[in-house]
């Protein structure tokens, strides 16, 4: 017979436990709540946008026709 994982008691057959793996609902929602918790602890990471970045500096040079007097 399976052991529930939250209690670990013997827990009823899938055929008649809607709750399987765990022995009881209760367990189960023990054990999501549980995943949920260390969901909410683990930092969010959000993702920074510096990849799209381009240097504004590398844009065209002004030809400036007109400006040189070699004579
Ligand atoms: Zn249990």
């Amino acid at each position: 017979m399976a052991k529930c994982p939250v209690c670990g008691k013997d827990a009823p057959a899938r055929a008649v436990n809607r709750a399987f793996p765990f022995c009881s609902e209760r367990c189960k929602l023990v054990d999501l709540g549980k995943w949920l918790g260390e969901e909410y602890r683990v930092p969010v990471r959000a993702p920074q946008e510096d990849d799209g970045e381009v240097p504004l500096a590398l844009g065209p040079e002004p030809e400036g026709g007109g400006g040189r007097h070699d004579a």
